[in-house]
C-alpha cells in the first residue's frame, strides 16, 4: 500500500443505518444528508450507496457538491439548502437540482434563469421559524406560493425548516407549531401533495410526531447518535481511522520529544511515530465557547492541568488490547506515540485513531467496502 495513513469506511453500515431510520419512521420520506464530503466519509461514495437503497432524496449545503454529485452519475433528486446567487441559477437548473427559495428575490430570478434554459426546476421553500439563519418569514410564505405560482417553469414541490436546538422541547414544539400552521396554509393554495420536513437526526428520534412528509438525517447514517437524543434505534460506525507505526526508536529519560519539546520523556521508553498530523485534522477540535460558569471553570482547570503536565494525554491510539499515548505537539504530518518499556508493537503495525469526521481531511485515502468487498467510486457506478 502507498499510504500508511487512511480511514476506513463501511458502507454496509451506512446501510444499515439508513434502514434503521426507515423503520422508525414507517411511511414517511428520508432525505439523505450528504453534505460536507457526506460529513467526511466521501460524498459520492456515500451518495452512490444511497441511491441502490432507495432513498427518496439527497441534501447538500451548495451548489459546487450538488454539481459533484452529478459528475459521479447520481440521479436522485438533490435538495440544496443553502442560498444561491442570481449567478448561479441556470447551471443548477441545467444540473436537475432542486432550488431552496430563502426569499423574494430568489423567485424571480430562478424565474426568469428557467425560463432562459427553457426547463422546469424544482423547488422548495425554506420557512424561518426561529434558526435565525435563512429563509421566509410565515407571514410572507403566502405571497412568495402565489408569486410562485404564476411562474410556470417553477414547481412547488416541498416546504422546509430548521431546528437550531432540537433536545429543547419548548422551542421546537412552538416553531413545530408556526411551521405546521404556515404548511396548512399552503396545501389550501393548491398544494395538497407538498412534501412538508423539518426533522434532523436529533428531531426524528425525540419527535415521532414531527415527522411530516419527510425527514433530514445525516448524523444518524454515519453512526453518531445525536446528543441527548435517545439511543430508540440501534446504529453502527461506518468510520475507522488507521495508521501505521513507521518507525520506533528507544529514547532515555530525560529526551525532548518533537516540536518545542513540549513531552520530556519521564523514562527509558519507546517512542513510535505514525504518519498523521494536524493537517490531516488530527488532534483538531471544533471551536467551542463555554455556555456556563461551570462549563468555564472546567476548560480552565483542564488547561492549568495540561500546563503544568498533570493531566494524561486526551489522544490514545488502539492496538489490540493495549493502548498508547499521544506526546508531544502533533506535527503537520507526524505524530509520536509513547509505546513504553518493553511495546508488542513493531514498525508496519497498524494503529486506531480516533479521527473527528468533520475534521479529517478530504486529502485522507478513504479505503470503502460495501458487501463485504472493497470498492471504489467506479465500481460502485458499473455494478
Ligand atoms: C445538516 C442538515 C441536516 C442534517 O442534520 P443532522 O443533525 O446531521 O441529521 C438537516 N437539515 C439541514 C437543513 C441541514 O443543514
Amino acid at each position: 500500500m502507498l499510504n500508511n495513513s487512511w480511514i476506513e469506511v463501511n458502507l454496509d453500515k451506512v446501510i444499515d443505518n439508513l434502514n434503521q431510520v426507515k423503520e422508525f419512521v414507517g411511511h414517511t420520506k428520508v432525505l439523505g444528508v450528504v453534505k460536507a464530503n457526506a460529513y467526511g466519509l466521501g460524498a459520492v461514495e456515500t451518495a452512490l450507496v444511497l441511491e441502490k437503497a432507495d432513498t427518496d432524496m439527497l441534501g447538500v449545503t451548495t451548489l459546487w457538491e450538488g454539481i459533484q454529485l452529478r459528475e459521479a452519475g447520481i440521479a436522485l433528486p438533490i435538495l440544496v439548502f443553502a442560498p444561491l446567487l442570481e449567478e448561479q441559477m441556470e447551471r443548477a437548473i441545467q444540473e436537475d437540482l432542486t432550488i431552496t427559495i430563502s426569499c423574494f428575490e430568489h423567485v424571480f430570478q430562478l424565474g426568469s434563469a428557467a425560463n432562459y434554459v427553457g426547463k422546469a426546476v424544482n423547488v422548495h421553500l425554506k420557512v424561518e421559524t426561529g434558526m435565525g439563519r435563512t429563509g421566509i418569514s410565515p407571514k410572507e410564505v403566502a405571497n412568495v406560493v402565489e408569486k410562485i405560482t404564476a411562474h410556470d417553469n417553477l414547481t412547488l414541490e416541498g416546504i422546509y425548516t430548521h431546528f437550531p436546538k432540537a433536545i429543547a422541547k419548548r422551542t421546537t414544539e412552538k416553531q413545530y407549531e408556526l411551521f405546521n400552521n404556515t404548511v396548512e396554509n399552503v396545501r389550501k393554495l393548491g398544494y395538497e401533495q407538498l412534501w412538508a420536513h423539518c426533522c434532523n437526526s436529533a428531531a426524528t428520534l425525540l419527535y415521532p410526531e414531527m415527522h411530516m412528509d419527510m425527514v433530514r438525517v445525516g448524523t444518524l447514517l454515519y453512526g453518531q447518535y445525536p446528543s441527548g437524543a435517545p439511543n430508540t434505534i440501534d446504529i453502527k460506525d461506518p468510520w475507522s481511522a488507521k495508521a501505521k507505526i513507521i518507525y520506533l526508536r528507544r529514547m532515555p529519560k530525560g529526551t525532548g520529544i518533537g516540536y518545542g519539546h513540549e513531552y520530556v520523556t519521564k523514562r527509558d521508553t519507546y517512542i513510535g511515530i505514525i504518519p498523521l498530523g494536524f493537517t490531516d485534522g488530527f488532534g483538531l477540535m471544533p471551536l467551542t465557547r463555554a455556555k456556563s460558569l461551570t462549563d468555564l471553570a472546567k476548560m480552565l482547570l483542564k488547561t492549568i492541568l495540561g500546563y503544568f503536565g498533570w493531566s494524561e494525554s486526551q489522544l490514545k491510539v488502539h492496538a489490540g488490547d493495549y493502548s498508547y499515548p499521544v506526546v508531544g505537539r502533533i506535527g503537520m504530518q507526524l505524530t509520536m506515540i509513547d509505546l513504553g518499556d518493553k511495546p508488542d508493537i513493531n514498525v508496519g503495525d497498524e494503529v486506531s485513531i480516533f479521527l473527528r469526521r468533520t475534521m479529517a481531511d478530504n486529502q485522507l485515502e478513504r479505503r470503502y467496502s460495501f458487501k463485504g468487498s472493497n470498492v471504489t467510486s467506479h465500481s460502485l457506478n458499473t455494478s
